[in-house]
């Protein structure tokens, strides 16, 4: 079976400074892949070389078999790669559906609309008529990830979904994990909590210093053994 999404050798540069090294990684269709690593580890570069917005120095990245390489970001989301950056963010001024609706504008046919996305969110059900400005950051957040579903992406990137919130609004977030899989999306999630990570990946993938130092079937690691790969102690 060809991966969804394959990355070969891969090189990504910031002037002089490299920030990737030669990472590989391979995700099948339905799968979800948590991508681990402490600050500055190279995470948010990686998903941003996937998503068209960062350049690759070397190696490949394929999607459904197709080389990736020169395609803009926008070719990238028509051909169903939608990233969720870090930092929520939502039209202030639209309300919770009109942000969800916008997501959808152009977007591909699939198993994502608005009803879907409330059940995900069963939160933002009741917030359908609030505007961006008067969300709280859970919502946002929820608000931001409906956005991109909306567009019906294959592959959903989602960049620290759960950094700055409150325990009990990342849970939320992370109920609608295995709803967002069940419904056939591929997930890579970038996150720095190894245990919300473990809970809803099938494969970790743990980066130090642009390579890769750990790369294993979610069940076959513990908390201790991803730490230890995020610190180098291994
Ligand atoms: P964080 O959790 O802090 O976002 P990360 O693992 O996502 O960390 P990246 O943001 O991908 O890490 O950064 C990887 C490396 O690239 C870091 O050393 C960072 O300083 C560097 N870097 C990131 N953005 C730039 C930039 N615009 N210009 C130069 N260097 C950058």
């Amino acid at each position: 079976m060809t991966a969804l999404l394959d990355l070969e050798s891969v090189d990504v540069h910031y002037g002089d400074f490299q920030a990737i090294h030669g990472v590989s990684l391979s995700l099948d269709e339905g799968e979800t892949l948590a991508v681990m690593g402490a600050n500055g580890a190279g995470k948010s570069t990686l998903l941003k070389a996937v998503a068209g917005l960062m350049a690759t120095s070397a190696g490949a990245v394929r999607f459904g078999g197709q080389d990736l390489a020169g395609m803009a970001p926008h070719q990238r989301v028509a051909a169903g790669i939608s990233l969720v950056p870090e930092g929520r963010r939502v039209f202030k001024s639209l309300t919770v559906e009109e942000n969800l609706l916008v997501g959808g504008y152009s977007g591909r046919p699939g198993p994502w609309d608005l009803a879907a996305v409330f059940k995900a969110f069963p939160l933002l059900a009741e917030r359908r008529s609030r505007t961006g400005i008067h969300l709280s950051g859970g919502e946002q957040q929820a608000t931001a990830i409906g956005r991109a579903l909306m567009a019906n992406p294959r592959l959903l990137l989602l960049d620290e979904v759960s950094l700055g919130l409150a325990p009990v609004v990342v849970k939320d977030i992370y109920q609608a994990l295995p709803v967002i899989s069940s419904r056939g999306t591929t997930v890579l999630i970038v996150e720095q909590d190894v245990s919300q990570a473990l809970s809803v990946a099938d494969h970790v993938q743990c980066l130090l210093e642009g390579r890769t130092v750990l790369e294993a079937s979610a069940a076959s690691v513990t908390r201790d053994d991803v730490a230890a790969a995020y610190f180098g102690l291994e």
